[in-house]
C-alpha cells in the first residue's frame, strides 16, 4: 500500500464519464475505484456530481458552519464528561443552529457554535455570534478562569436523508461528510464516516456497490428525513416538526420538504452598516485575529489558492449585500480593498470551504491548498 502524505488531490481523472483516478500537483494516481472521503463541500465531489447530476440527492445539500475553541481551565476533575448543548441563542428565530460544550478532561473544555449557512441576513458574522454565545452566563460558568488555547472552523453537512446523493458513481464512491452523511439532529457524523468507509472497503472487495443496508446508522437519518428542512419556516415550526418526526418515527411531516438554497437566499443589505470586527475583550473573548493565531496556521509564501473570478460581480455584491465574505469567513481572509474590491489574505485560510458555498455570486475560486499548509489542530 502506498500512502501519499502531504499530497492534495487537485482534480479527478476521467476516462469518458468514468472516474479513473486523481491528479495531484506532480503525480497521476490511477485506480479501478476512487473513494472520495474529502469532507463536506469537497471540490472533487462537486466535480463528480457536476458531471453526473443524476446521482445528486433529491434535495439540495445544505451546511452549517461550526466555530470551535478549546479553553484551558483551572483543574476541575469533577466536571470531566459534562456536556452542554444549546439551541437558538444568539441566532434569532430565523437561523438554525446552536452551541455545544464538552469538558474533555480536567483542564480542557471544547466549545463551539454551529449555524446554518442558509441564513438570510448578509450582516451576520458567525465569529461575532460565537463570541456572543460564549458570553452567556451558562457558558461562562464552565470556563471561568480559563483562556482559549485553540480555535478552528469547519462545515457540517445538514441536508440529511433527502439530500443524500448516490454513494456509487462510475469508477468512484463517495463516503462520510463528502456524501452528506451526518445526523444533524444529533450533530454526529463520525460514526457514519467510519461505517461508510467500512462499507466502501467491503464493496470494493466484493466487486459491487455500497448498499444502504451496509451503513447501519443510516436508519437515524431515515427516521427524521424532514428534520432540517422544517426549520426553513423558523425555529418554532421547525421544533414542532422535529418533535412530530421523532414521535412518528419519520412518518410526519409527510413527503419531502425542500431545502433553502444557501447561496442565493441572502436578502439585500439595506441600510444596515456591516458590523466591524471587534477587538479582544479578555482571554476568553478573543477577536478574530487573535483566535486565528490559535489555529497554529502553517503557511507558505506562495499559498495563493483563492481568486476572485469576476471583480465586476463584487462591485454588484457591494451594492446588493455589502460584501458578505468580509463577515462570513471565520478567518478574516476577505477584507475590503481599494474602492469596491476585495483584498484576499489567503494565508489566513482555515479551509472550512464556507466561501465556496456562501458567496452569493459563486465568485470565489477556492482550490484545496497544497503542501500541507493550513490549520494545525492539536487539541480538537
Ligand atoms: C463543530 C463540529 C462539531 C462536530 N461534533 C461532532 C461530534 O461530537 N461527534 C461526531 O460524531 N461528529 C461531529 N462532527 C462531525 C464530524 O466531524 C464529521 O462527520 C467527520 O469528521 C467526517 O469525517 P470525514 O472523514 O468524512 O471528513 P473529514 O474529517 O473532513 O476528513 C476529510 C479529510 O480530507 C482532506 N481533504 C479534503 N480535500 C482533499 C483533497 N483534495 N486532497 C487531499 N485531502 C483532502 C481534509 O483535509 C480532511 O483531512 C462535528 C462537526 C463539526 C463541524
Ligand atoms: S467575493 Fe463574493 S461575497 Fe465577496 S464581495 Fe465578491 S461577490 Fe460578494
Ligand atoms: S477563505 Fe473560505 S475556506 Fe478559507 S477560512 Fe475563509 S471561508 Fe473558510
Amino acid at each position: 500500500m502506498d500512502v501519499l502524505t502531504g499530497q492534495t488531490a487537485d482534480a479527478l481523472i476521467w476516462n469518458g464519464d468514468r472516474v479513473a483516478g486523481v491528479a495531484t500537483h506532480d503525480e497521476t494516481v490511477l485506480a479501478p475505484v476512487t473513494v472520495l472521503a474529502e469532507g463536506p463541500a469537497g471540490l472533487l465531489s462537486r466535480e463528480l456530481y457536476a458531471r453526473h447530476p443524476e446521482l445528486r440527492g433529491r434535495n439540495l445539500q445544505t451546511h452549517g458552519l461550526g466555530l470551535k475553541e478549546v479553553v484551558e481551565i483551572p483543574p476541575n476533575p469533577a466536571a470531566v464528561g459534562t456536556v452542554l448543548h444549546t439551541f437558538g441563542h444568539p441566532l434569532g428565530s430565523g437561523v438554525y443552529g446552536g452551541g455545544f460544550l464538552y469538558h474533555v478532561d480536567a483542564t480542557h473544555v471544547a466549545l463551539g457554535l454551529a449555524l446554518a449557512l442558509d441564513y438570510r441576513d448578509p450582516g451576520i458574522s458567525p465569529h461575532e455570534l460565537f463570541r456572543r454565545w460564549k458570553r452567556h452566563p451558562l457558558v461562562q460558568r464552565h470556563v471561568a478562569g480559563g483562556r482559549a488555547v485553540e480555535y478552528g472552523a469547519r462545515l457540517v453537512p445538514e441536508g440529511g436523508w433527502h439530500s443524500l446523493p448516490n454513494f456509487n458513481a462510475p469508477g468512484a464512491m463517495v463516503i462520510g461528510d463528502a456524501a452528506g452523511l451526518v445526523d444533524v439532529m444529533e450533530l454526529k457524523g463520525l460514526h457514519l464516516a467510519i461505517e461508510s468507509g467500512v462499507a466502501a472497503a467491503d464493496a470494493i472487495l466484493r466487486g459491487g456497490p455500497i448498499r444502504s443496508d451496509d451503513i447501519p446508522s443510516l436508519a437515524g437519518l431515515r427516521r427524521t428525513p424532514n428534520y432540517r428542512a422544517a426549520f426553513r419556516a423558523g425555529l418554532p415550526v421547525g421544533m414542532a416538526a422535529a418533535g412530530l418526526a421523532w414521535l412518528t418515527r419519520g412518518l410526519l411531516p409527510a413527503g419531502r420538504l425542500a431545502q433553502r438554497d444557501e447561496r442565493t437566499c441572502l436578502n439585500p443589505a439595506g441600510q444596515a452598516a456591516p458590523p466591524a470586527a471587534a477587538a479582544d475583550q479578555g482571554p476568553l473573548d478573543l477577536g478574530l485575529d487573535s483566535d486565528l493565531f490559535l489555529t497554529h496556521l502553517r503557511t507558505r509564501v506562495a499559498s495563493e489558492h483563492i481568486e476572485i473570478r469576476d471583480p465586476a460581480k463584487c462591485r454588484e455584491c457591494f451594492r446588493l449585500h455589502a460584501a458578505p465574505c468580509t463577515r462570513f469567513c471565520p478567518a478574516n481572509v476577505y477584507a475590503i480593498g481599494v474602492g469596491e474590491t476585495i483584498a484576499i489574505r489567503a494565508e489566513n485560510c482555515v479551509q472550512c470551504r464556507c466561501c465556496t458555498l456562501k458567496c452569493p455570486f459563486d465568485n470565489i475560486d477556492w482550490q484545496t491548498p497544497r503542501h500541507g499548509v493550513g490549520p494545525d489542530y492539536r487539541l480538537s
